[in-house]
């Protein structure tokens, strides 16, 4: 189907719904589609998911705190946008299944059409990649020109495989390299870009393992400068005059594309959370508080070092002083073994609240605490005093910035209950 005619199949889909409750399957369905590539870098996923978030806000009434919905700002990232072909020893390796291209590499080729590039294998156990890098004795490696060191990082301590895995990526910025390893791919967005090529290759996919196999490798990377990226924000208004405000925030960017085929839907991570958010906010558009207001912010920027919500935390649409709580959501997708709560163990009396609300509702089995984390988009709020909640769901989807990350995969098993509880406990802030 033509990409403009799907879209719009997609968009159709939901408007038919629109006057019913806010359908959050339908819109985590869409927000993780091909036509969305994986809310990235490439072919403008980013800003397709900011539009459509737009509109979804539009749609519930919920407006704009300015003239808009967008608060712009911009970042360096590096891209994948088109060619992704690596053929080792006559076989055809899959992207994101079958091997990663790490998020800083650079390609064979920066400008288009790209040409593959011509390298044979050299194997190299972890042993001895980590003693002759660690006494510069890289010649001691024994790769000839045009040869590709494959490093092989498998079945070794956590702390030793990470030792070896930090100086691969040390010797990318100047020569390429293959780790070949055994565990969950788990992909990720860079802001800076390597002086060369650095492919992780599952060994369970790989049929030759000998030195001297021929590798075909045809990889497109494209280096944005200062790429615009839109935070989505939003306002529900108290009813009666407001003296603070509450933020529910969620995170929609994901990985994008790696090559034109394959795409990291970002269904748990985080369009389940934006999902969630929408749902909550909904339910105080229909009631308002009576003297606060529910900001919600969709932030962009998340995966490649939490800038979006970095940037609103430095240039507040609403002083910061005003701001009450905020409930960031992230990963909210399953349910089945409880939530947790990032600075549950910070904000003691709003966890307790939480906790007991939650025995009312039975949302779900378990509610935890952690400690301070700057692992999601509370964090610059955080440590600009403003008390707040990271929550995410577990249970039993463990597919996490990869490929199977889909709408398809999750349960949504305690969707409706976690909304429920989330907007008694704003409401009882
Ligand atoms: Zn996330």
């Amino acid at each position: 189907m033509n990409k403009f005619l799907s879209i719009f199949c997609l968009l159709l889909a939901f408007q038919l719904n629109a006057q019913d409750d806010f359908d959050y399957k339908q819109f985590t369905k869409v927000l993780c589609a091909p036509e969305f590539h994986g809310r990235g870098y490439v072919q403008g996923g980013d800003s397709i998911a900011a539009a459509y978030i737009a509109r979804n806000y539009a749609d519930m009434g919920i407006r704009p705190v300015s003239d808009n919905y967008y608060q712009s700002f911009s970042f360096n990232v590096n891209t994948f946008p088109s060619s992704c072909d690596v053929l080792f020893s006559g076989q055809n390796l899959i992207p994101g299944k079958d091997y990663l291209v790490a998020a800083a590499s650079s390609g064979t080729c920066e400008k288009t059409p790209c040409r593959p590039k011509l390298f044979y294998s050299k194997f190299v156990t972890g042993e001895e990649f980590l003693e002759k890098i660690s006494k510069r004795n890289i010649e001691g490696l024994g790769a000839k020109e045009n040869d590709i060191l494959i490093v092989k990082n498998l079945n070794y301590s956590l702390d030793s495989s990470r030792k070896i895995s930090y100086l691969i990526n040390q010797y990318a910025q100047f020569q390429p390299i293959i780790e070949l390893v055994n565990k969950k791919f788990t992909w990720s967005v860079s802001p800076v870009v390597y002086g060369s090529i650095y492919l992780q290759i599952q060994s369970s996919s790989l049929v030759n393992q000998k030195d001297g196999a021929e590798i075909s490798i045809n990889i497109h990377n494209r280096f944005l400068n200062n790429h615009t990226a839109r935070n989505v924000i939003g306002i529900i208004e108290a009813r009666k005059k407001a003296k603070s405000t509450i933020m529910l925030t969620a995170h929609y960017d994901h990985l994008g594309r790696l090559g034109s085929e394959t795409f990291f839907p970002g269904g748990n991570d985080n369009a389940s959370g934006v999902a969630m958010m929408l749902s909550v906010a909904e339910k105080f558009k229909k009631k308002p508080l009576r003297n606060t207001n529910v900001l919600i912010v969709a932030f962009a920027g998340e995966e490649i070092g939490l800038l979006g919500s970095k940037y609103l935390s430095e240039h507040p649409v609403i002083p910061l002083d005003k701001m009450k709580f905020q409930l960031n959501m992230d990963i909210m997708g399953s349910g089945e073994k409880g939530i947790t709560a990032v600075n549950g163990r910070i904000f003691k009396k709003e966890f307790k609240k939480l906790q007991k609300l939650n025995k009312k509702l039975t949302a779900v089995p378990a509610v935890k605490a952690r400690g301070k984390s700057a692992n999601s988009d509370h964090h610059h709020f955080t440590e600009k005093g403003i008390p707040g909640f990271f929550i995410y769901t577990m249970g039993y989807n463990q597919n996490y910035h990869d490929i199977y990350d889909t709408y398809e995969a999750l349960s949504f098993s305690s969707f409706e209950g976690l909304s429920a509880l989330f907007e008694l406990f704003v409401r009882k802030l």
